[in-house]
């Protein structure tokens, strides 16, 4: 028999006694989306089924009672740390949903500086992390623009990337270990091991599995050693993407691997780089890093390739270095964007997606062909591409629209959701994939079964395996 919301949160008090269940109605409202209907929170309008409760479990144990309760009585259960998700993971679509929140399980339990690896609890906000481990000379390499309010939970659960990927990869090359709990109480460890080939990687189960199989309670990452010293920053203006693209595969395929490779379109470049940037120009930037003599030579080979393309212009290097300062997102930059929309109306929404070489271009510019000609009121459309790979690289594209005739709760259905469909449409038309490191959540999970392709019915396995009852964040990734 279904519980009513009442006896879900006696049940929760049971648990974890009354202070760690949460029942105020505003913080209940805020829980029930992530930044996919930012508008929503930034205005005061909800439009989605509040939860139930947030549970704030302490420790593993707390985890799996909730887990094992919610699973007994099938309650919707959304997994939360740090809150910053963009694609509706967090969204409770589910009456009385129970939201599953670990950011009071927040403790470093080892920095092991010789066998280069930290373990934390999924509560620990990256940037602590990232602190505590440059105390020691050492850092986990991984940068995303929300490290000072992401948590190591989430950003292992979306798969996330950060701007010095191009050296040290994707969380998915980070993490060593991690221990989650899956539905019913289950606690599972994965052992902390450099590489074994005892099967299949089961940690590729869990890492950018959105809340929708299990809850991770321990991650245990990589370290490498900090030397911020060897840092060479470089910088060119040039004319279009395509050569753009061009130097950034050229620079993959010869074996170079710098911290961070970026390429910027002429409107990305405007609201970055007018200040040395003409209005229709593109940027290209790279930072190389390591030991001396890697950080030095990886520079030097990327300046002899763009030198082979006469048309780029360089830029001072000290330019470069100023703008990578102030790329990460604390709380004080998000709340004045915030700010910003409220005040005037105009909105900044991303997608990001990834391609061969073959087809990035192409799907830049058609997308951004069909949205400027389909989508009204935009004040910038643009993008950039931030990761490359061997194969291949992302897109990012980046939007701005005034909200014209339409209140804030209608914008994800006017505007975003509108131009998320031609970024999916014209991508997966390539052959490319419409997520490269926002997750797919509740927002691109339309999309999943054209993504997934004939693959599909192994993501439908892997729920069915691991949450037979269905408990574990509804609708995400795979759609309801
Ligand atoms: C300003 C800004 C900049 C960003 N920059 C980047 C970037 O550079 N790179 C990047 O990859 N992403 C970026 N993001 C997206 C976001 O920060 C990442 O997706 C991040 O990994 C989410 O971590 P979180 O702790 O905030 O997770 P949350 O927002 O709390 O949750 C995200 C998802 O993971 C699930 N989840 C959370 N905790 C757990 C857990 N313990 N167990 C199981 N599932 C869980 C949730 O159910 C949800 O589906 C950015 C977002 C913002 C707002």
């Amino acid at each position: 028999m279904e519980l009513s919301r009442e006896a879900i949160v006696e049940g929760l008090r049971e648990i974890l006694g009354p202070e760690q269940v949460v029942t105020d109605e505003r913080v209940l409202a805020q829980r029930s989306i992530d930044n996919f209907r930012k508008l929503e929170n930034i205005f005061g309008v909800y439009t989605l089924p509040p939860p139930a409760a947030v549970a704030c479990v302490r420790n593993t144990e707390q985890a799996a009672a909730v887990l094992a309760f919610a699973d007994r009585h099938g309650v919707n259960v959304v997994p939360r740390t740090g809150g910053t998700a963009t694609e509706g993971g967090l969204e409770t679509v589910i009456p009385d949903s129970i939201v599953l929140d670990g950011s009071e399980m927040n403790e470093i339990l080892s920095i092991d500086a010789y066998n280069m690896q930290a373990t934390c609890q999924c509560g620990v906000p990256l940037q602590v992390l990232e602190d505590r481990a440059r105390e020691q000379g050492l850092t986990t390499g991984h940068s995303p623009q929300s490290k000072p309010v992401a948590h190591l939970g989430g950003l292992v659960a979306t798969r996330s990337i950060g701007q010095f990927s191009t050296l040290y990869g994707g969380i998915e090359e980070m993490v060593v270990g991690l221990e989650a709990v899956f539905p019913g109480g289950l606690v599972t460890r994965i052992k902390n091991v450099p590489r074994r080939a005892a099967g299949p990687d089961i940690r590729h189960v869990v890492i950018g599995s959105e809340g929708a199989l299990c809850f991770i309670t321990e991650v245990t990452v990589k370290l490498f050693p900090y030397l911020p010293e060897n840092n060479a920053f470089l910088g060119w203006r040039l004319a279009s993407m395509q050569t753009g693209f061009e130097i950034l595969r050229e620079v993959m395929v010869s074996g170079y691997r710098p911290s961070v490779a970026r390429l910027y379109d002429p409107g990305d470049a405007a609201l970055h780089f007018s200040h040395f940037a003409a209005a229709d120009e593109c940027v290209l930037l790279f930072m190389a890093e390591g030991a001396a003599r890697i950080a030095q030579a990886t520079a030097a080979g990327i300046d002899e390739i763009v030198a082979r393309h006469p048309e780029c212009r360089k830029v001072d290097s000290g330019l470069i270095e100023t703008w990578f300062r102030d790329l990460v997102w604390d709380a004080g930059k998000i709340t004045a964007e915030d700010e910003r929309i409220r005040r005037t109306r105009n909105v900044n929404r991303t997608t990001e997606i990834s391609a061969d070489w073959s087809s990035v271009n192409e799907i830049y510019e058609s997308a951004l062909k069909r949205i400027l000609a389909e989508i009204p009121d935009l004040t910038m459309a643009g993008g950039h591409s931030s990761h490359s790979y061997i194969n291949g690289t992302n897109m990012y594209f980046n939007y701005f629209y005034d909200l014209v005739d339409c209140g804030p709760e209608e914008e994800v259905t006017r505007y975003y959701l509108p131009i998320i469909s031609i970024i999916c449409e014209e991508t997966l038309r390539c052959g490319g994939s419409i997520v490269h490191h926002h997750g797919i959540g509740k927002a691109r999970a339309p999309w999943a079964r054209d993504e997934y392709g004939s693959s599909y019915w192994m993501l439908e396995a892997l729920k069915g395996a691991f949450d037979p009852a269905g408990i574990m964040n509804r609708g995400t990734i795979i759609p309801t």
